[in-house]
């Protein structure tokens, strides 16, 4: 090890295989910090910038001891997780999954004398009935009890944001919890059914536009509202959160409301093409939902920044390069 390396803090990233957690080891990276990645798979859609990457199931302990080892602070992404289709069907595997992942990797970090560690919780954990109306009041941190959260990925996440809490209280770590709001942006899953709104209307309007068929399917009646946030700045809010000394769970999302009809107008305005709804059934989760920003800027004296037009911009465009490369390669093997 260098001088250099030396004196640079050593931090994990779990889920660095993932959407968030590559991002965010490219940020590390450009903040000065070693980086170790885990997790079942590179990243993949570009190469790691991590300076060391293993591939390991983090559901098991010993796993968990090997990623933990030699470092200070751990970002805690890894999960098994999508969008509403698959987060409303898979019940028993995400709580399962999802409660060994958090658990082994908090206990490990504590038992290889990690000091710092900040969980990636969501906005899943707020309860149903506070977000019944499409013109929802935005969720406050403290709206989340009683709690009553609509699946069981959300049960999980509050569980282990109370783990966390408690392993602050009783042995000392000091840890930091982010509810995160819809992120989005590019090199994110826009396919194969763990893909989020975001993505998977990017790819409708990307295949209406490079197909000629006009036709976007949504799934309810597309008056659903949500708020999203750009992955740049979700990395900058999450940098912040783990320097900051706020041990609370905390907020990071935008916070203008926008229904999932006006989110396919925007993409398809964005794509210059005119599309056709085609409302079907399908899984649209809480009816409507968006970030109280009140503490997080209070505690960080900050709020994301890229609006949702500069977002879906740059994540239109990669899907739609994806679709293209995708669309070509079926034409030459058919
Ligand atoms: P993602 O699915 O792209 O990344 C999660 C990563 O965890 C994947 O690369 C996956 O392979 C890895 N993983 C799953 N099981 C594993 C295991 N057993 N061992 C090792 N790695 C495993 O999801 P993301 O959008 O990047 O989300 C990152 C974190 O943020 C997750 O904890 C998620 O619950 C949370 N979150 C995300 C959003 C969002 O809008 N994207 C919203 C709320 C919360």
């Amino acid at each position: 090890m260098n001088n250099q390396s030396m004196s640079q803090k050593r931090v994990l990233v779990t889920g660095a295989g993932g959407f968030i957690g590559s991002h965010l080891v490219t940020y590390l990276k450009q903040q000065g910090y070693w980086v170790r990645g885990a997790d079942l798979k590179y990243p993949e859609y570009t190469p790691t910038d991590a300076d060391e990457f293993e591939i390991l199931d983090l559901r098991r302990w010993e796993n968990c001891l090997q990623a933990t080892q030699g470092v200070e602070e751990v970002y805690s992404l890894a999960a098994d997780m999508g969008g509403m289709g698959f987060i409303s069907r898979y019940h028993a595997q995400i709580l399962h999954n999802n409660i060994l992942i958090s658990t082994h990797v908090l206990d490990a970090a504590r038992e290889n004398g990690a000091k710092r560690l900040l969980f990636t919780s969501s906005a899943c954990v707020y309860p149903l009935h506070k977000q019944q109306n499409a013109d929802v009041t935005p969720l406050k941190e403290e709206d989340a009890y009683p709690a009553f959260p609509e699946d069981e990925y959300g049960w999980e996440k509050l569980v282990t944001e109370r783990l966390y809490t408690r392993y602050r209280e009783e042995y000392g770590l000091e840890t930091r919890i982010v509810r995160f709001h819809n992120i989005f942006g590019p090199m994110g899953t826009w396919d194969g059914g763990r893909e989020k709104a975001p993505a998977a209307v990017s790819r409708k309007v990307a295949m209406a536009k490079l197909t000629g068929n006009p036709e976007v399917e949504v799934w309810g009646d597309g008056e659903q509202t949500r708020s999203f946030c750009y992955i740049d700045d979700c990395v900058v809010g999450m940098h912040k959160l783990m320097r900051s000394d706020y041990a609370e769970p905390l907020n990071l999302g935008q916070d203008r409301l926008v229904t999932i009809n006006q989110l396919v107008d925007m993409v398809a305005s964005i794509a210059g093409i005119e599309v056709v709804k085609k409302h079907i059934a399908g899984p649209q989760g809480v009816r409507g939902r968006n970030s109280d920003n009140s503490r997080l800027r209070a505690v960080l004296d900050w709020e994301p920044q890229i609006s949702l037009e500069d977002g879906m911009t740059h994540t239109y465009n990669w899907i739609e390069e994806q679709l293209r490369v995708r669309l070509a390669q079926a034409q030459k093997v058919g």
